[in-house]
């Protein structure tokens, strides 16, 4: 017997290293009009690596006891920043203390109590809120600073003062433009980028790819919130995007897709489709086989 369309177009996908899990996602995929991509771990690589460490003047702290104590409190961490602050402690042979009482928001960072101080490591625009102290004011400008330059700013914050930041620098992935550019000829509309990073950096990567609708330093929800405001617009929004913090926007979206490799465990279960091999560009593949097996279907 001949395999209808759609299961044939799944296992198709399979082939180009997609996980389709229905025939119904299969199908919807092919009625997508807008796309919406995550920044860290999906446009980009995923991999950030440290690049600054820089202590606050008056903090009394050096870079090593600032990365250690940053390191320690990111260690209970999957987040893909969490794992580039403890390898920049591992590569300086930084023997880390141990942590209790750990807890992580998504999208603003994570806190624990390392040595008997309360660490907090996260984003600074919302860790400093609306503190105008000398040292807040110190924390910001460097923040600033080094999202100018396309890094991802993270502060640490030591008994309620801020110590330090460290600078994060991730990759576009090799197939990044090639991938908006096939998305925008599918769709024909550009991707929007969803991200909770800071503007500055995300609107860089953003212009290097092509994408011109940036909404930047979302939580959680806002990505949602982004996501509804497109769909009561009349759109079908495919929602592409791999952490915890996607999660909640994978589940409202018309259909979601999680890269697979470096995915979180929730973003893998709320996705409709897995990328399991890792290649962006597999998106817009599965996207025209699906309009191929809907005419098939009538
Ligand atoms: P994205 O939407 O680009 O995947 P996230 O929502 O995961 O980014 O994170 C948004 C921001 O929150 C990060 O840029 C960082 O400033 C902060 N953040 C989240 N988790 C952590 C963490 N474990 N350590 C440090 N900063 C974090
Ligand atoms: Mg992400």
């Amino acid at each position: 017997a001949t395999m209808p369309p759609l299961l044939s177009a799944i296992a198709n996908a399979g082939r180009h290293g997609v996980l389709v899990k229905s025939a119904v996602v299969m199908e919807r995929l092919g009625q997508v009009d807008t796309v919406a991509l995550d920044k860290t771990g999906t446009l980009t690589e995923g991999v950030p690596r440290v690049t600054d460490v820089r202590p606050l003047p008056g903090s009394g702290m050096g870079e090593r006891e600032l990365l250690t104590l940053a390191a320690a409190a990111e260690h209970p961490s999957e987040h893909p920043l969490a794992r580039a602050v403890v390898e920049a402690a591992r590569e300086r042979e930084l023997p880390l203390p141990s942590v209790r009482d750990f807890d992580s928001t998504p999208g603003v960072g994570v806190t624990a109590r390392v040595d008997g101080r309360r660490v907090t490591v996260g984003a600074p625009a919302r860790l400093l809120g609306g503190a105008t102290d000398a040292a807040a004011a110190h924390a910001a400008v460097h923040a600033a600073e080094l999202e100018e330059s396309g890094r991802t700013a993270v502060l640490v914050v030591a008994d309620g003062a801020p110590v330090g930041l460290l600078g994060l620098a991730d990759r576009l992935r090799p197939d990044a433009a090639a991938t908006v550019a096939s998305l925008t000829h599918l769709t024909g509309t550009a991707p929007t980028l969803l991200t909770g990073d800071n503007p500055r950096a995300a609107g860089r990567l953003a212009a290097e790819v092509g994408i011109e609708d940036v909404r930047a330093g979302l939580l959680p929800q806002h990505k949602v919130g982004a996501v509804t405001e497109l769909e009561r617009a009349g759109r079908k929004v495919l929602v592409v995007g791999d952490g915890v913090n996607d999660a909640p926007a994978l589940a409202a979206a018309h259909t979601g897709v999680a890269m697979g490799r470096a995915g979180s465990d929730l973003a893998l279960e709320t996705a409709d489709a897995v990328i399991v091999r890792d290649e962006l560009a597999t998106v817009p593949a599965v996207i025209a086989l699906s309009r191929r097996a809907r005419r098939l279907v009538v």
